[in-house]
């Protein structure tokens, strides 16, 4: 009919008025998900390949997650840590043994957690190292990325993150990622705390570091006193075919980021894990967020980590993507288009070559989207490839053939 506005076009004018535009979405409105499933305004079902930058692990809308939220919803929400609560420490029970560590402290965002790890590893620096007052150094790397607040962007090296921010809190110090020889150097300051780092570069485009790396950092860390605090938001909760990326070196850090899928995407819950006496460092009143632990994120948290080990959705990212890069690899050989293919379980990413006419990865993302698979660029040529854990052969078959189909046709 003239003069109609389709429901994409209505909500995506709303976002474009009222909204910060502080993203760049693809042109997609999606009012329901399912699965590995999610549906447009318009009644269109796509493969969602990048499950809310991997929160959504355990799939959309996973009944055992939404009953737990709705169950406690309908009891008690928010107590603050004024009072005790019944939820918070069965809760922390129960994350403190899932991941093998004395305790946890929870908050909501994943920016949150970098920022509590930082706090934490300052405090130990100052109470258990002697590092003199106002001195410690933390050692960030290159292309790092570890969220938006002001405390956290002092340690990102991308122009877009900081550009017109400033001034930024000091105190890290920037290396290259895979780079012990560079690690080594810096840790022998008697000021640095801690060494904080990715075990796969999620947002700067799924970077693998060289086989070593991480155990060989977790050996220097040990050797010169520093706290090895590794940020596994995006790659944690079974996303690299274990259920922390870092286990692939056997490698455990002091102080453990979670975030994302630790929630299964139904609400804001990040945590950082770590053993007494480091956590004991930081005593009542001196660190807190009024909704961190809330019975809701308890409730939420539990039930998320229990779909994963029940469900055995770790063994199966490891599977699904040994059959993914298979199958990207082929593709690799018949496209000109695909430079690259990388990553772990299902986090993944193929380098785009542009067109000569200058088309990018980000119209393939708007192809595949129109082919019915949901994936997003990340800086510029490369494709994040990441759905739900829950995603089985045929259906990962089926999403292989969107992507040969669209890249061919490229
Ligand atoms: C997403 C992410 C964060 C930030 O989490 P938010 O919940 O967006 O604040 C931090 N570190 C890594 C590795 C991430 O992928």
């Amino acid at each position: 009919m003239m003069g109609t506005i389709s429901a994409t076009t209505q909500a995506i004018e709303l976002e474009e008025k009222y909204g910060a535009h502080n993203y760049h979405p693809l042109p997609v409105v999606l009012s329901k998900g399912e699965g590995v499933f999610v549906w447009d305004v318009e009644g269109k079902r796509y493969y969602d390949f990048l499950s809310a930058y991997s929160a959504v692990n355990q799939g959309h809308c996973h009944p055992k997650i939404i009953n737990a939220l709705i169950a406690q919803a309908q009891k008690l929400t928010l107590t603050s840590r004024a009072f005790y609560n019944e939820r918070l420490g069965e809760c922390e029970k129960f994350i403190t043994e899932y991941f093998g560590y004395d305790k946890v402290l929870m908050m909501n965002s994943g920016a949150e957690a970098v920022e509590t790890a930082i706090k934490l590893a300052r405090k130990w620096g100052y109470t258990v190292k002697n590092i003199p007052s106002n001195q410690a150094l933390i050692v960030a790397v290159e292309k790092n990325f570890h969220g938006r607040t002001t405390g956290v962007i002092a340690a990102s090296t991308d122009p877009d993150s900081t550009k017109d921010f400033g001034p930024f809190n000091p105190g890290f110090q920037i290396i290259p990622y895979s780079d012990t020889t560079a690690l080594e150097s810096a840790l022998k300051n008697p000021n640095v705390c801690a060494f904080l780092v990715e075990p796969i570069q999620g947002e700067a485009g799924v970077y693998v570091p060289t086989e070593g790396y991480l155990k060989k950092a977790e050996e220097l860390c040990k050797k010169y006193n520093v706290l090895f605090i590794i940020d596994e938001i995006q790659t944690g909760i079974g996303r690299t075919g274990k259920l922390l990326a870092s286990q692939y070196e056997d490698v455990k850090a002091d102080i453990l980021i979670l975030g994302k899928a630790i929630s299964g995407g139904t609400y804001p819950v990040s945590a950082v894990l770590a053993d007494d006496p480091i956590m004991l460092t930081i005593k009542p009143g001196q660190h807190g967020s009024t909704f961190g632990g809330n019975p809701m994120a308890c409730a939420v948290a539990q039930a998320s980590l229990e779909v994963i080990r029940d469900e055995k959705l770790t063994e199966n990212a490891a599977k699904m993507g040994e059959l993914f890069r298979k199958r990207m690899t082929d593709l690799q050989g018949k496209s000109g288009h695909v430079l690259a293919v990388r990553g772990k379980g299902l986090l993944n990413a193929i380098v785009i070559k542009p067109t000569n006419d200058g088309r990018t990865a980000w119209d393939v993302c708007v192809a595949l989207k129109d082919n019915g698979l949901l994936a997003k660029p990340t800086h510029g040529d490369i494709i994040r490839f990441a759905p739900p854990l829950v995603i089985n052969e045929a259906q990962l078959n089926e999403c292989c053939d969107i992507i040969e189909k669209t890249i061919l046709e490229f």
